[in-house]
């Protein structure tokens, strides 16, 4: 028997749990089809929500039982991921640093950069991706040098702690599947450091093995997610003692949705958001959960998800980042 046990392990827990599954029910009548349901983790709570809060309940857990004092993550200038790292950290004492890099949307003070610094968060700037782990590790050195306990967070919070959070949540699904009396065929969300989907398909494989998951990349090559994938479900099996027995069949990343790149706006992703909006008052963020809705759309528009089937969309925050796309969602008065 394996040691995993979700009740046992170190969390903080700072989400509102657990977010609300709810229908979509004039997006449903809308196209017709499947049943679309959305589990709403825009909702977690901290910062104005998403997924990267469920992650976190587990990697800032690990961080105070290995006694850090200073979190240090990164991201770009526009980070999700690093807004909610900052708050979260906040919330439980503990300093952080964010090493950001330069944006392909940009340097306007706004969306999560503009609540990064209401943080007072610790920004550290370079130029590009690439220079980022360098500088975190750096940074962690002259810490460490000073008598400080630095932890460092990778990018997206992806790694096989951070996906407990996710593993989390399907664990919740099946909970509220059961209380709403429906199964759910399909799990739709946006995939990009891999973490949250090594997380579903963890879960899935423990607590709900006939629901396909689906992810819809954003602009990452699919090759590099998979093997991000494999490598933290390994870890994860190697942590706990457990043998998952995934496939490759079991790991569904499409990149057909992503248009011209991570980030870029295209007509659909707009098209989308702006449905969602004027059908359920939902908002969908431009660079994640836009353009997996219009992954969503497609499949059961062109069938390839039954018309029989629920499926379920998973709303993974990034509601700030909206303000960035005004010169694409906004009209001149
Ligand atoms: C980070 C993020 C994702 C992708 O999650 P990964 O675990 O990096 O694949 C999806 N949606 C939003 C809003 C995010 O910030």
């Amino acid at each position: 028997m394996s040691k995993f046990d979700l009740e046992t392990i170190p969390r903080i827990n700072h989400c509102l749990l657990p977010t609300p599954l709810v229908p979509m029910e004039r997006l449903t009548e809308h196209l017709g089809k499947a049943r679309i349901f959305v589990k709403r983790d825009d909702l977690t709570g901290v910062a104005f929500g998403g997924n990267k809060n469920r992650k976190l309940e587990f990697l800032l857990a690990d961080a105070l039982l290995k006694s850090s004092d200073v979190i240090i993550t990164e991201g770009a200038l526009t980070s999700n991921h690093c807004l909610q790292t900052a708050a979260c950290a906040a919330r439980s004492g503990l300093d952080c640093i964010l090493v950001l890099s330069d944006s392909s949307i940009g340097e306007k003070i706004t969306g999560n950069l503009l609540l990064d610094q209401i943080l007072d968060a610790n920004i550290h700037r370079v130029k590009s991706s690439e220079d980022r782990k360098s500088a975190m590790e750096a940074i962690a050195e002259d810490l460490l040098k000073e008598g400080k306990q630095p932890y460092i967070i990778p990018t997206g919070g992806s790694n096989e702690i951070g996906a407990i959070g996710y593993i989390l949540c399907i664990n919740e699904i099946g909970i509220q599947s059961t209380t709403l009396n429906v199964a759910f065929d399909y799990f739709v969300h946006p995939t990009g450091s891999a973490g949250t989907q090594a997380g579903t398909i963890i879960g899935k494989k423990l607590y709900y093995p006939d629901m396909e998951i689906i992810g819809i990349s954003v602009g990452d090559g699919k090759q590099g997610i998979i093997s991000e994938i494999k490598k933290i479900i390994s870890n994860f099996e190697k942590n706990w003692e457990l043998n998952l027995g995934t496939t490759n069949e079991d790991i569904i990343i499409l990149e057909d949705y992503f248009g011209e790149g991570y980030g870029v706006p295209s007509k659909e992703m707009i098209d989308a958001v702006k449905l969602v909006a004027k059908l359920e008052g939902i908002f969908l963020d431009p660079i994640y959960n836009g353009k997996a809705m219009v992954g969503l759309i497609d499949l059961i528009t062109r069938e390839e998800i039954p018309s029989d089937s629920n499926v379920l969309f998973l709303h993974s925050g990034g509601g700030p980042t909206i303000f960035s796309y005004d010169k694409e969602f906004g009209k001149k008065l």
